[in-house]
């Protein structure tokens, strides 16, 4: 069955920054479909100032599996959309989160503490090993024990989130720090999917094994039976044997 993706931008660094848009001339959300390209998903490009913020109610509806890149602009993602896509997470819908959506009203709402975490950016960039430490886990299919990403924005430890319920990639940075880099959680019905590479002054979504990472989590967040109901009150339930 066709899994419907639809891709989230802010979409802000390209309008403004022109070295961002140097890199990734028909926007991040451009370069992340670019990569999906023959895996025979439907792809939809949504960005923050598109209309009700590129996420309508039959977009977001019809979404199996939401990307979301954001970073100067979260605050400008209204409440209600917030609400939307939450009841969808704990729907079933699967969510994976971006670099710095980190902190994104969404993710942080999921997680339910700030997910801060220690950063650097060098304008040269750094490098970022990413150890794959969960290699029989389907997001690692396909991928070597580790990659590098030779210029990276430094996202370090402590990184103020729950405790995954999978750890998939962990990063270490030439500069000394470590970051979990990948982290699965489930909220709801809802597979959450948080990968940490994709700065946007670097050509991180270019990358081939980010993007197998990123193929492989729309395959694994989109929930083969999930029926896109949430429980809305209590349930009162009778005994079975009477
Ligand atoms: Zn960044």
């Amino acid at each position: 069955m066709t899994i419907c993706v639809t891709i989230w931008n802010e979409g802000r660094h390209e309008k403004i920054h022109s070295e961002v848009a140097a890199i990734y001339p028909d926007r991040i959300d451009g370069a992340i479909s670019a990569g999906l390209a023959g895996e025979g998903f439907e792809i939809q490009r949504a960005c923050l100032d598109d209309i009700d913020q590129g996420l309508p109610t039959k977009t977001l509806d019809a979404t199996d599996v939401l990307l979301w890149w954001g970073h100067i602009a979260h605050e400008e993602v209204g409440d209600q959309l917030v609400d939307r896509i939450q009841s969808r997470v704990l729907g079933g819908m699967g969510l994976i989160v971006l670099h710095s959506g980190h902190h994104s009203k969404i993710f942080t709402r999921l997680m339910g503490t700030n997910c801060n975490l220690s950063w650097r950016e060098l304008p040269e960039g750094e490098l970022e090993r990413v150890w794959v430490v969960a290699p029989s886990h389907p997001i690692a299919e396909g991928l070597p024990p580790y990659f590098e990403v030779p210029q990276s924005e430094m996202y370090g430890e402590p990184f103020d989130i729950p405790t995954p319920d999978d750890l998939l990639f962990l990063s270490w940075f030439k500069g000394g720090e470590v970051f979990r880099s990948g982290c699965a959680f489930q909220r709801g019905r809802g597979r959450i999917f948080y990968f940490g590479p994709g700065h946007e002054t670097f050509p991180i979504y270019h990358n081939i094994h980010v993007q197998r990472i990123i193929i492989n989590a729309i395959r694994w967040t989109k929930q083969p039976h999930a029926s896109g109901r949430i429980l809305e009150n209590w349930h009162r339930a009778d005994p079975i044997h009477i």
